[in-house]
């Protein structure tokens, strides 16, 4: 990493604050997540949100919980979101100096810098705070830089694709889990088909051959003969965020957002490993939709659940 860390005022306060706020109500330590966007491997950090579920949580430690931080996660299109972690040390006047990286920490930080290299971790006693990343295992400070007004604007590129794919199968009789893997892996080959005569205009994608009539998200499981026909037939308007003047970025991204979508959607829309398909004349899942709201300071996907989720009728 060559530059700073930028980091938007509101955000560095934001945490400041969160920090603060739990050491005078608790004692305890504070986390929270960093969200922003990467250019090159510089970190941007326009927003924060504040853990609240904790796996356990004292004056000396505290673990975020993962699911919360998939939940997050979940909420941001691609190359957008999670960008670091801050947690607090509130123990400022016990020590001449509460704000250091310790091997917990280092430990914490290994984790998540696995998969993202420059993944940040900010430590704050509630006044002050310092920037680390990990370099060959161990933690290195970097120099914050604190924007006035920092924004996604003239930074990354929006683009939009616009598609209503539809995904048939055929398998001997199995779970639903077991069709909904082998869906995903369907979903997965086919992207990768269209995405090779896929063209990127500015702001948008075209990916021919994912364009049926469908107006909503649907899966459909009906048997057929001494098999199982499955279908899942989607509407989607993904968006993905993209730094300027990188084609390939911007499909890759795309198809990575779509599949995002749809294993959200299956995920999010029933709960497979609960419905028994014996004796199943016709199941339908209603999957809801995900839609991108431009909110600021970071765009956000919106989810909204379906009215009624599955229809399911057995033989009589
Ligand atoms: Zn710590």
């Amino acid at each position: 990493m060559t530059g700073p860390a930028h980091i938007r005022r509101a955000a560095w306060r934001g945490l400041l604050r969160h920090a603060g706020d739990v050491a005078r109500a608790s004692g305890f330590e504070a986390i929270g997540w960093l969200l922003g966007f990467f250019i090159g491997d510089e970190p941007y950090v326009l927003d924060v949100v504040p853990a609240t579920k904790y796996g356990h949580q004292s004056r000396y430690g505290a673990a975020a919980d993962p699911g919360e931080e998939a939940e997050v996660a979940a909420r941001y299109p691609r190359n957008v979101g999670i960008v670091g972690i801050y947690h607090s040390h509130p123990f400022r006047e016990e020590t001449r100096h509460a704000i250091f990286h310790s091997a917990t920490d280092d430990a914490t930080l290994k984790t998540r810098a696995a998969r993202r290299e420059n993944y940040l971790s900010v430590v704050t006693d509630g006044r002050a705070a310092e920037c680390f990343v990990l370099r060959g295992g161990q933690p290195k400070e970097v120099e914050p830089e604190i924007v006035e007004d920092l924004s996604i604007a003239g930074r990354l590129e929006k683009f939009t694709a616009n598609i209503a794919p539809t995904f048939s199968l055929v398998l001997e009789k199995t779970t639903a889990s077991e069709i909904v893997a082998s869906l995903e892996r369907k979903v997965s080959d086919d992207l990768d088909r269209a995405l090779a005569s896929a063209s990127v205009e500015t702001g948008s994608v075209t990916l021919p051959g994912l364009d049926s009539k469908t107006i909503r998200n649907r899966l459909l499981i009906e048997p057929s003969g001494d098999r199982h026909r499955a279908n899942l037939s989607l509407r989607l308007e993904p968006a993905v965020y993209v730094a300027p003047g990188d084609a390939s970025e911007v499909l890759r991204a795309i198809r990575n957002e779509i599949l995002d979508d749809i294993v959200f959607l299956l995920w999010r829309g029933f709960d497979a490993s609960a419905v028994d398909l014996e004796g199943v004349e016709r199941f339908e899942a209603n999957l809801g939709s995900l839609r991108i709201h431009g909110s600021s300071p970071l765009p956000k996907k919106l989810y909204r659940a379906p009215e009624r989720a599955t229809i399911l009728r057995r033989r009589p």
